[in-house]
């Protein structure tokens, strides 16, 4: 049994706020956080719960390349030396062999592959769907393959209308309730790829557990977000992009590009308004792909930017997500995986994403700074 002494950021049990406390915290054998004595005279180091990424492709390279096993692996590791220790992959292939359950690294829950239709989403990436009644029995059957989840794409832009192409909802919405159903009833939630307005009213609708990107939420149906426990993962590196996007489809998609350009010059009011409106807010930097791995750091500074004060992102991206994916943080029973500092990091985001140690199920890591 190991002990570690120091301040914790601790709390009794999942599911509740932690509070700074000092004491000795012990570990078990089998990795996972035993009992707490509170000790106001126990001097040390600082203990956070680790972070979350629940948008995070491990195993995509550059845009639309698969990575090798070892530059999945890199990933992986790079991704646990930001202090990211749980890891939601918001839609995967294959994974190389020896990232999955491999002790030293953070522990992935699945979502499965992308489910999208013919020519609606970036090629190799997802399923398509040729027949959308198909919609339901193609989520189930994802829902079977990963961890509890499954990731639909909402919207893309619809090339087959030519120079009037924008951004558009790739399912009717009773397919998509159906779809949802089929996803719960084989025990999975649901969270959906949605850059544009046009695909958030029918998501809600249909039942949809959770939104990626959300930059076309409206403030009404923040509103209903809030009221409804339906938490948005904002990836404010991927939308800071929205503008590269605009004019990458200049001429051709003037329609489109015009709807991603207004959402790049709104997004930091955007995002002020999601936060406004209570909206738990999920970290996700959707590396793999546009953005390279291990750099949660940047995301969040993106957050505070925006407004948001560094104790209250770090609630967000530490526990608040973590409770969210069901993985614990600094409890009784939770495996013992946390962040490690010389000084307190709780007011200072930088810091905080530049942890000394890690650890995953008790054993320590030192950590690398990211490559760039
Ligand atoms: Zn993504």
């Amino acid at each position: 049994m190991k002990q570690l002494s120091g301040n914790f950021y601790y709390r009794k049990q999942a599911n509740q706020a932690p509070s700074w406390v000092r004491g000795q915290l012990t570990i078990t054998e089998d990795g996972h956080f035993g009992t707490f004595k509170a000790d106001a005279t126990a001097d040390g180091d600082y203990f956070l719960p680790g972070f979350c990424d629940v948008h995070c492709h491990i195993g995509f390279a550059a845009v639309g390349q698969i990575a090798t096993p070892q530059e999945a692996l890199a990933q992986a590791e790079a991704d646990r030396d930001c202090g990211i220790l749980a890891i939601r992959d918001c839609g995967n292939l294959e994974y190389a062999p020896g990232i999955l359950g491999n002790p030293a690294l953070p522990p992935i829950i699945r979502c499965g592959r992308h489910i999208a239709r013919p020519k609606r989403y970036m090629r190799l990436l997802p399923i398509d769907v040729e027949n959308l009644s198909d919609l339901p029995q193609v989520m189930a059957s994802q829902a079977q393959k990963s961890d509890g989840w499954v990731k639909i794409v909402a919207d893309w832009i619809d090339r087959s209308n030519g120079a009037d192409s924008d951004l558009d909802p790739l399912w009717p919405t009773e397919i998509l309730q159906e779809g949802i159903a089929a996803a719960h009833e084989a025990g999975a939630r649901v969270t959906a790829h949605a850059f544009s307005h046009k695909a958030i009213a029918g998501l809600l609708e249909a039942g949809i557990d959770c939104i990626e990107h959300g930059s076309g939420i409206d403030a009404e149906q923040a509103q209903e977000c809030a009221r409804r426990g339906i938490p948005v993962t904002p990836t404010l590196l991927q939308v800071e992009l929205f503008n590269q996007f605009a004019a990458q489809a200049g001429q051709k998609y003037p329609v489109y590009a015009e709807t991603m350009r207004k959402m790049w010059e709104g997004r930091r009011e955007h995002f002020a308004m999601l936060y406004d409106a209570g909206v738990q807010l999920l970290p996700g930097t959707d590396s793999g792909g546009y953005q390279p791995h291990g750099e949660l750091g940047r995301e969040l500074a993106l957050w505070e930017r925006g407004g948001i004060p560094a104790r209250e992102i770090i609630d967000f991206a530490t526990w608040r997500a973590r409770d969210y994916l069901g993985v614990g943080a600094l409890e009784p029973g939770a495996r013992a995986d946390y962040l490690r500092y010389s000084s307190d990091p709780s007011s200072d985001l930088e810091m905080a994403v530049k942890p000394e140690k890690v650890a995953l199920l008790g054993r320590e890591f030192a950590t690398k700074a990211p490559v760039s």
